[in-house]
């Protein structure tokens, strides 16, 4: 597997870029087409047939593995079909371009008193790639995914056919496509809904927690009561300890519970801040970079915890809707702390796994982690539900996402113990989310998704991309087409 970065690949063949996964640990050299229009969409899937190579759609490049890379063959990133075309003031259904990031369309209904329904942990995917994922947020269990959210989108075919998909219309492309990790179309236009808010701030609850049992209880009590529920957890505390962390929890705000909603509803009032303790957001990735080490990052975990304990006794407070839902955002460039040269990096391993069987199987995997010296250095728990989308990640469970340091010395230890967390997650009945992944293999895809929908997935690939035009790395890895 190639992962290089650009500082330290001096021969790159001419018309190639380098292009990584967010999480650095890995990339391929490829030839990047950025269309402006459908048109030019149409001429570069007509350009990989005429030279019989294959093409992988890229949006954002904010998946931590290989999902929107291919080695050689071209990549077609849509990011400059960046128009938002219309807004609906009266229900909030937007109408964007597939290239529109969530950076982009919060900005633009957050003014008008409109919040997208569902966010990443960063603003900034394209709605073509969140779409091609069906990411979740933290309100998961409540509102579900974001293809939930979605009226109708305009899918390009590997043919070059342009189809509008909706529930109603081409319900089954509408349903594999969303989720589909771009192997069925290119998404070029997308309606979907926002949802009100009467105040561009969120009241924030914090719940210290002792151990991974205390989190999962006290989450599951209060779904009802609040719109997002996120943990913290620090993977570094052992024994009785294991799984203790800091939750979350935040509802918005009724009608005139915001005294200035016009003030707060402002882009201006969400931005995040420009420095943390006096550092330049720009050069915090820096100071992390000293801290980048297992004594650094336990040290920095244990700091937090008893921080939480404090947070917690100093009751509910306000935050804006950025700031809350966009924390990674806060230091630009934060995974640069894990080293920027060949093979290191980090992968993000983020098993869901059914309610009833995952505090046993996260507390497995954190213990498995802690006794091979790989121990995550953030660990995130999250709830979910069920969705309709045929190759989905969502189950009635939880989620616990792991970041894992890749060092080229220890790599292949890493993976093995990536390797026994699949076996833990599939025993369990779990699944894993290809926007996250960088491990699994065709097998273990097999046995994550029913053998139904993956069935008529493949059927559904064959029958609108019968040369195979669609494919990334990933897609590769995990994929079985020949069948
Ligand atoms: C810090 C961080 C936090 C995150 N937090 C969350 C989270 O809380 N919840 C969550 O669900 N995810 C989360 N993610 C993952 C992220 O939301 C997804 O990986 C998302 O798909 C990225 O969108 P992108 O535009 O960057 O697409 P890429 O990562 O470039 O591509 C993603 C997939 O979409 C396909 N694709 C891209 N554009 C199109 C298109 N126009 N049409 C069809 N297919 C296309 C690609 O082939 C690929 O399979 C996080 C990522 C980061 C880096």
């Amino acid at each position: 597997m190639k992962a290089r970065t650009p500082l330290t690949f001096p021969r790159l063949a001419r018309g190639y870029e380098y292009v990584e996964g967010w999480g650095m640990a890995h990339g391929a050299h490829a030839r990047v087409l950025r269309p402006r229009d459908v048109e030019a969409v149409r001429e570069a899937l007509a350009l990989a047939r005429r030279e019989r190579t294959t093409l992988a759609l890229r949006g954002g490049g904010n998946s931590y593995g290989d999902a929107s890379s291919a080695d050689r063959g071209y990549v077609l990133e849509p990011t400059r079909l960046d128009r938002i075309l219309s807004f609906d003031a009266h229900s909030g259904a937007a109408e964007c371009q597939g290239g529109v990031t969530i950076e982009a369309l919060w900005k633009h209904a957050l003014p008008r008193g409109f919040w997208p329904k569902v966010v990443s942990g960063t603003m900034y995917p394209t709605l073509g790639g969140a779409l091609a994922m069906n990411i979740h947020g933290k309100n998961q269990y409540a509102v579900g995914t974001i293809g939930e959210h979605v009226r109708e989108l305009d899918l390009v075919l590997p043919s070059g056919e342009l189809v509008t998909a909706s529930r109603g219309h081409e319900s089954e492309l509408f349903h594999a496509a969303i989720g589909g990790f771009g192997m069925l179309g290119v998404v070029t236009r997308v309606v979907i809904e926002t949802k009100r808010v009467h105040s561009g701030d969120v009241e924030v609850t914090a719940k210290s927690t002792r151990d991974l049992r205390e989190a999962l209880e006290w989450m599951e009590s209060r779904r009802a009561r609040y719109d997002y529920l996120v943990a913290w957890i620090d993977a570094f505390a052992g024994g009785a300890a294991s799984g203790r962390g800091l939750v979350h929890a935040a509802r918005h705000l009724a009608p005139g519970e915001d005294a200035a909603p016009e003030r707060t509803l402002a882009v201006a009032h969400q931005e995040l801040p420009r420095a943390i303790l006096g550092v330049s957001k720009g050069e915090v990735w820096r100071a992390l970079r000293l801290l980048n080490h297992a004594p650094g990052m336990r040290l920095l975990n244990a700091a937090k915890w008893t921080l939480g304990m404090h947070e917690e006794a100093q009751g509910p407070y306000r935050q804006s809707h950025a700031a809350f839902a966009f924390l990674l955002d806060y230091v630009p460039n934060w995974k640069w702390a894990y080293g920027r040269t060949e093979k290191r990096g980090l992968i993000q391993v983020q098993p869901f796994v059914p309610a009833a069987r995952a505090h046993d199987t996260f507390q497995a995997i954190l213990a498995e982690s802690r006794a091979a010296g790989h121990v995550p250095y953030l660990a995130v728990l999250k709830r979910h539900r069920p969705d309709p989308f045929l190759l989905t990640h969502g189950l009635d469970g939880w989620s616990l996402a792991l970041d894992y340091k890749v060092h080229p010395d220890t790599r292949a230890d890493l993976w093995r113990l990536a390797d026994r967390i699949t076996r833990l997650t599939l025993a369990a009945g779990g699944r894993f989310y290809p926007a996250k992944d960088l491990v699994i293999g065709r097998e273990d895809a097999r046995r994550m998704w029913p053998a139904q929908a993956l069935e008529r997935f493949l059927a559904l690939k064959r029958r609108v991309d019968p040369e195979g035009l669609l494919a990334t790395d990933l897609s590769r890895r995990i994929l079985d087409l020949s069948a």
